[in-house]
């Protein structure tokens, strides 16, 4: 079995080999935690999961990590409008995260740091960047000097003008040049704070990610695959090469992968636009597999379109797929039988490929043993249940935290005599399958 990716770094597709061949190590960026999730970061956990499933096929030990960016400015604001702390936004929407995506199925990353729990590893990291002399202080920040790394834009291949308009930040004070970034900046003690060696403060975005990788894979040692949306080559990857590159001698990574973004009727989504469709929403008028089956519909490295037909005809051929795994065959397990699916899924994800091949081996099923077990299996394979009913998975997957709180806040509602409040608790917790008798 070859497996096969796209390198954005090399802009072709190449044969996949790890630095060691035992262990596979691979990180993703994870989302930032201050809403719903959406599609589109459905999508980009959808995508490295399929990976994750194909490297575990070959190597014995493979490390996902998948962080939780859970210090941001966006978290600030949500907890400021939410009259909460920043740590009950973050908690609350990385309990809905991991919910989500166990309810499609995604499996669990071997890791999940999460940017609190890794300050003493940030703060070593910088100090070894502006040791090597490839950082400067200014007015309380510590800036990345951009100057002093030679391949800078060797991911995104944008010249120096494109760069600095991609920044997309005013040419602050503090930096020698527009395209320096914030490893470090000074907070004020209305803001999430830390002590550090320049003082209370919060480290940049793109600085988390190398931090976290190094702490677990050494700073010595090369990753072998690094993936996220498309949308965060430059300036965050290209930040992450520059840093990683700066503070030690290996090489940062050696494949990089991006997913294509999701467009919803063509157009993208916004929230002016009022076309951003959540998880949560769909969840609740859709079986998880169908969802799995959209988001798996178009190749990843293109833009996934989604549109009521979408979801309709993914709806369908679930429908197909499981009316023909009904029928009572003993599934003999003792031939490999997902060699088919793994091989199609080798060439770069090729997702669309293995949905037809579903397909072909759902006409065949219905008269031939192996085809119909080679469907179930090769169904399981890419996540997807054919003879459970996938509502099932959605209630093992219950938070029971977030219903006892819920049921906590409708009472306090009811006591203070807010029902309209009570209500609107009641409804989400029915939309959760939870009935409440008082
Ligand atoms: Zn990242």
């Amino acid at each position: 079995m070859t497996i096969k990716i796209f390198n954005t770094i090399n802009k072709k597709k190449e044969i996949f080999e790890p630095v060691n061949r035992d262990k596979v190590y691979m990180y993703v960026c994870g989302p930032t935690v201050y809403s719903h999730p959406h599609i589109g970061n459905a999508r980009a956990a959808m995508v490295p999961d399929i990976l994750f499933r194909v490297l575990k096929k070959k190597y014995k030990d493979v490390i996902y990590i998948r962080n939780i960016t859970d210090v941001d400015d966006k978290i600030s604001d949500a907890a400021y409008k939410e009259n909460k702390t920043v740590y009950d936004i973050s908690n609350k929407y990385i309990d809905i995260y991991q919910n989500n995506m166990s309810s499609l199925n995604i499996l669990d990353p071997t890791h999940q740091p999460r940017v609190t729990d890794n300050m003493s590893a940030i703060i070593k990291t910088i100090t070894k960047i502006i040791e090597n002399g490839s950082a400067y202080l200014s007015e309380g920040h510590v800036i990345f000097d951009t100057s002093k790394y030679n391949n800078y834009g060797e991911l995104s291949k944008r010249s120096l003008d494109d760069m600095i308009d991609g920044a997309r930040v005013d040419i602050a004070s503090y930096k020698k040049s527009p395209r320096d970034f914030i490893l470090w900046k000074p907070s004020t003690d209305k803001q999430p704070g830390w002590d550090s060696p320049w003082g209370l403060g919060r480290p940049g975005w793109h600085i988390e990610c190398t931090s976290m990788i190094k702490n677990i894979i050494g700073d010595d040692s090369t990753l072998d695959i690094h993936g996220g949306g498309n949308d965060l080559i430059f300036p965050h990857h290209e930040n992450e090469i520059a840093q990683g590159s700066c503070m030690s001698s290996a090489k940062y990574c050696n494949y990089w992968f991006h997913n294509g973004i999701v467009l919803v009727n063509k157009k993208k989504m916004s929230k002016s636009l009022g076309n951003v469709i959540l998880v949560d929403d769909l969840l609740k008028n859709h079986d998880s597999g169908t969802i799995r089956l959209a988001l798996l519909s178009a190749h990843y490295r293109k833009p996934l379109n989604w549109s009521d037909s979408t979801i309709k005809d993914a709806g369908n051929l679930l429908k197909k797929f499981k009316s023909i795994a009904k029928s009572d065959v003993n599934i003999d397990l003792s031939k490999d039988l997902e060699n088919d699916i793994t091989d199609i899924l080798s060439d770069d994800l090729n997702t669309p490929e293995a949905i037809k091949f579903l397909s072909s081996l759902a006409k065949s099923a219905k008269h031939n043993k192996e085809d119909f077990a080679k469907l179930v299996l090769s169904a399981k394979f890419i996540g997807l249940n054919l003879q459970h009913d996938d509502k099932s998975i959605l209630n093992t997957n219950i938070d029971v935290k977030l219903i006892e709180r819920l049921i906590q806040e409708r009472l306090e509602a009811r006591q203070e005599g807010n029902y309209e409040k009570a209500d609107k608790i009641r409804e989400k917790l029915l939309s959760m399958k939870i009935y409440i008798k008082d």
